[in-house]
C-alpha cells in the first residue's frame, strides 16, 4: 500500500474524532470582542497535539493593547520535527469566533452534530478547519509516515478583529518567518474543493466636518457640519462610485461584484447625541468611516491620492466646508506567487480527494495571509479549507461533516508532498 493510501485510510478511520474536536472547540465560546476563553481554548489544542507528538509552545501576546488580565491574547504553536532537511509546513487557524448574534435555531455553543453537520458559532469559521489541520497532522502519524520536513501546528487569536495580537504578533516576534517557514496553509472556510491565493486591499479612513453651531430656528447663521457631509458624500457617489465600478482586478475574487473597486459608509454620526430630549442647534460635527477595498492593480498610494483630491475639490466648492481625513486602518492586497509549489501541490491533492479540479480564488474580504505576507515575508500562503464562505458569521452557522474529512484529507496529502521537498 502506498503512503498516500494509508494516510487516506488513516483520515477514514479518525474522521469522527476530528469532528468530535472540532465541536468540543465550539463548545468554548471565544467570542471576540472581547476575546472569551481564549485561554481555554489555547489549551485544548495543545493538549491534543502534546499527545500527537508537537512540541508545545502557549506565546502570550504580550506588549499588545489587547492582551489584558481579563481578557489573555494566549496563542498556542505545535512543532513538530521532521528527520531533517525538508521543508516547513506551518498551518495556522484562528479559533476567536464572532458574537453568536440573534436568530439561533440551535445551542450557538452546543457543538450539536445533525444531519451530517456540525452547527455552532465557529463551527465553519474555523474552528472545523483547525481541527482539519490538527487531525491531518495524526494520519500521517497513526499512517507511520515519517517525513524530513517539519509540521507546525497554530490556533492563534484576534483574526476576527486583525489579527493583531495573534498571526501578526507571531510574525513580529520571529515565530514565523521567511527563511524558517516555507509553506503557509490558513483552512480558513473558502469551500473544501476551492483554493484561495489572496485578498483584495482594505483602506479605513474617518472624515470629520467641522461646522458652526447656532440656534436651530436661525441655521443661517451657522454652519452645518451635516449639512457639508451631504455635500461630500455627494462626491463621493457621483465623482468616484462611477470610477471605482469600471476598475476590476484580474485576481479571481469571489463574488464577483467583488472583483470590482468599491467604498462602504460604515457609519455617519453628526450633531447632538442619539438621546430622546434634543435642543434646537445646527450640528457643527459631523463624522464618517469609509471602508474602500482596492484591488492590486490599484494600490494604497494612489487609492488615498484619490480620496484627498477629491476631498480637496468639495472643500474648494463650498467655501466654509471645514474637514479633517484620517487614516485607520490600511491592509495591502497580497497573493501568491504565480508558479507556487503550495498551490499545485494542493491542487493535486484536492483533484485526488475530489476527483475534481480546484479553481484559484480570492477573497472578498481580508485574513490573516496579510501578517504571514507583509510582516512575515512568507509569500507562499493560501487559505484552503473546510466549511462554505457564505455560512461564517451568519446565524445557524454550519460546517458539513463530509467536508472536514475531506479537507482533512487534502491536507494530509499536501503535507506529505510538501514535507519530503527540500527547503524551499
Ligand atoms: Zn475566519
Amino acid at each position: 500500500m502506498s503512503d498516500q493510501e494509508k494516510i487516506l485510510r488513516a483520515v477514514d478511520e479518525l474522521g469522527d474524532e476530528a469532528v468530535a474536536f472540532a465541536a468540543e472547540m465550539v463548545r468554548i465560546p471565544t467570542v471576540n470582542p472581547p476575546g472569551e476563553a481564549y485561554d481555554d481554548c489555547a489549551r485544548l489544542i495543545g493538549d491534543r497535539l502534546a499527545r500527537g507528538g508537537f512540541a508545545v509552545e502557549y506565546l502570550d501576546a504580550e506588549g499588545s493593547p489587547e492582551h489584558t488580565a481579563a481578557h489573555p491574547r494566549v496563542n498556542v504553536v505545535g512543532t513538530r520535527e521532521g528527520t531533517g532537511g525538508g521543508a516547513l509546513l506551518h498551518l495556522n487557524g484562528h479559533f476567536d469566533v464572532v458574537p453568536a448574534g440573534a436568530g439561533w435555531t440551535v445551542d450557538p455553543f452546543g457543538g450539536v452534530i445533525l444531519d451530517g453537520r456540525l452547527y455552532g458559532r465557529g463551527s465553519c469559521d474555523m474552528k472545523a478547519g483547525l481541527a482539519a489541520a490538527v487531525y491531518a497532522s495524526e494520519a500521517l502519524r497513526r499512517a507511520g509516515v515519517t517525513l524530513p520536513g517539519t509540521i507546525e501546528i497554530s490556533g492563534t487569536v484576534d483574526e476576527e478583529s486583525g489579527g493583531f495580537a495573534g498571526v501578526a504578533w507571531l510574525a513580529e516576534h520571529g515565530r514565523v518567518a521567511h527563511g524558517r517557514t516555507d509553506y503557509v496553509i490558513i483552512p480558513e472556510p473558502l469551500n473544501v474543493d476551492r483554493i484561495c491565493i489572496g485578498h483584495r486591499g482594505v483602506y479605513w479612513f474617518e472624515v470629520i466636518v467641522h461646522g458652526r453651531i447656532a440656534h436651530g430656528s436661525m441655521p443661517f447663521l451657522g454652519v452645518s457640519a451635516i449639512e457639508h457631509m451631504g455635500n461630500v458624500l455627494e462626491a463621493f457617489r457621483t465623482d468616484l462610485m462611477p470610477v471605482l465600478g469600471a476598475r476590476e482586478t484580474r485576481m479571481p475574487v469571489v463574488p464577483p461584484g467583488a472583483r470590482r473597486a468599491t467604498l462602504n459608509v460604515n457609519t455617519i454620526i453628526g450633531g447632538q447625541a442619539n438621546v430622546a430630549i434634543q435642543s434646537p442647534c445646527v450640528a457643527d460635527r459631523c463624522r464618517a468611516v469609509f471602508d474602500r477595498r482596492f484591488l492590486i492593480e490599484e494600490g494604497f498610494d494612489a487609492t488615498s491620492a484619490e480620496v484627498v483630491a477629491l476631498l480637496e475639490r468639495t472643500a474648494a466648492r463650498f467655501p466654509d466646508l471645514r474637514y479633517e481625513l484620517s487614516d485607520l486602518m490600511v491592509v495591502h492586497p497580497v497573493q501568491a506567487p504565480e508558479g507556487s509549489v503550495l498551490v499545485a501541490s494542493l491542487q493535486r491533492s484536492i483533484q485526488a480527494v475530489l476527483g475534481r479540479a480546484a479553481p484559484l480564488i480570492a477573497s472578498p474580504g481580508t485574513y490573516d495571509q496579510k501578517h504571514f505576507a507583509r510582516i512575515a515575508g512568507v509569500e507562499d500562503c493560501v487559505a484552503y479549507g473546510p466549511g462554505i464562505l457564505e455560512l461564517a458569521h451568519q446565524p445557524d452557522e454550519w460546517c458539513g461533516v463530509k467536508d472536514i474529512v475531506d479537507a482533512t484529507k487534502v491536507l494530509a496529502l499536501t503535507a506529505l508532498d510538501l514535507c519530503r521537498r527540500p527547503r524551499a
